[in-house]
């Protein structure tokens, strides 16, 4: 496979930005190699500067379920755009999204809009510690919440490739309020909250995880959050912005039935615009300013292309595009677990509708730690099998991968005979 401009590409990015990225995990780190330039996306295929052909699992990590350049998506954002990319005022395209927000999640009440899934979650736990008026938080091992200063703890996702246990710059007197605990045990957040429960302001979980790899929750885990929290005047607050529409149309809250105080979305409603929200409880909302104290903005927030990109590509996830991304992934799954027996490699193939993730281990993986204990190398040499065979596939062990609706059966099939050499690669 070619890969010079690639090669000459990332010589020349190392110049200009560190490690030659805008974000840690796309320099392939944990992998080793070259990252490659990405010239064009077309549905469920991306192209690189070299002419190489990839199906595409990585997605921009998640926003693009409609796959990439989908023609009604790009000429509602064209339209968007004509009449002006930005106003620093109210627009109509916000009220068209948060209506369509609303409908399918109810229990988004109120919400506001943003431009990341960072700045989504740190606003949330503002809004959480603002109205509750205590100053702990409790995250899990693993979950990643976006680059903000009080969530850079033990966060997952290009922090744990890395192997950074959390990031120097964050001072020590605000990671105090951070607490972690394993996911998945109850009893651990139970006993903690029996200890402190009155000075935690929130809990924050991703309800399936998807930055430690995907992490399945074990049935009864959010329900226990949920009441927990309740028990102990704290909120939940459920960070969809990975699952958020991806999981269903009413993302991991409506496929579980957890009714949480306050939720984050970014990636898929924003289409592959930068986007984030959040929202939840009205009571609660109606605290953010300028209806409350509690301050929150934003130049570009509820920018109308944006809105444009988010509500277009929502609309398209009908129950019909549900089904069809289901039964293509688990097309998948199944597929790359038959390939990797076939070939002896232990792999636990661990998917929630459209996002999964091949953990090279024998045992099953359902938190942090067993996450760790995976074997690295033999991911490594299977990824960059696979590359070789036209299937792009997030570049570390702890990210998921993720289908849009325009993954057909042949890409799967396609990624399948690849997938058989490369586990062959990787025994
Ligand atoms: N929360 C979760 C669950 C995420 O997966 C991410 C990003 O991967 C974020 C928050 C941060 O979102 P962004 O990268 O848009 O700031």
């Amino acid at each position: 496979m070619k890969t010079e401009l690639s090669e000459k590409l990332f010589a020349k990015a190392k110049d200009l930005f560190p490690g030659g990225v805008n974000s840690p995990v796309r320099a392939f780190k944990g992998v080793g190699g070259t990252p490659r330039f990405i010239a064009r996306g077309k549905g469920s295929h991306i192209f690189d500067v070299d002419g190489n052909d990839y199906v595409d699992y990585v997605l921009s990590w998640g926003p693009l379920i409609v796959g990439h350049c989908h023609h009604e998506v790009m000429r509602e954002v064209q339209d968007a755009m004509k009449d002006g990319s930005s106003f620093g005022a109210p627009s109509p395209r916000e009220i068209q999204l948060a209506e369509l927000v609303r409908e399918r999640m109810p229990w988004v009440e109120k919400m506001r809009f943003c431009s990341s899934g960072t700045e989504a979650t740190t606003a949330a736990i503002r809004v959480a510690r603002g109205f509750t008026g205590r100053d702990d938080i409790l995250k899990f091992d693993g979950c990643y919440h976006g680059a903000g200063d009080p969530l850079l703890v033990k966060a997952g996702s290009g922090v744990e490739t890395l192997g950074l246990p959390d990031s120097p710059g964050v001072p020590a007197d605000l990671a105090r309020h951070t607490l972690t605990l394993p996911f998945n045990d109850l009893a651990a957040v139970e006993k903690l909250f029996a200890e402190r429960g009155g000075k935690i302001a929130a809990i924050i979980v991703e309800p399936i995880v998807g930055n430690m790899g995907v992490l399945v929750p074990r049935a009864g885990y959010l329900e226990g959050l949920l009441a927990t929290c309740r028990k102990h005047g704290a909120l939940l607050i459920i960070d969809e912005v990975m699952t958020g529409f991806r999981v269903s149309s009413g993302g991991a809250c409506g496929l579980y039935g957890i009714r949480p105080d306050l939720v984050t979305f970014g990636k898929v409603i924003g289409a592959g615009l930068p986007v984030g929200a959040f929202g939840g409880r009205a009571d609660v909302m109606d605290r953010v300013a300028p209806a409350g104290p509690i301050y929150q903005a934003g130049t570009l927030s509820g920018n109308p292309m944006a809105m444009a990109a988010g509500f277009s590509s929502l609309r398209l996830m009908t129950p019909a595009a549900y089904e069809k991304l289901e039964r293509t992934s688990a097309a998948l799954a199944e597929g790359l677990a038959r390939a990797a027996a076939a070939e002896k490699v232990p792999v636990q193939v661990n998917r929630v509708g459209s996002m999964l993730t091949v953990f090279f281990s024998e045992k099953p993986v359902f938190d942090a730690a067993s996450a760790r204990a995976c074997n690295t190398k033999r991911f490594a040499a299977w990824y960059h099998a696979l590359l070789e065979g036209g299937v792009y596939f997030p570049p570390s062990q702890f990210e998921a991968a993720f289908l849009s609706t325009a993954h057909t059966d042949t890409d799967v099939e396609h990624t399948l005979a690849a997938a058989r050499t490369a586990f062959a690669a990787a025994a």
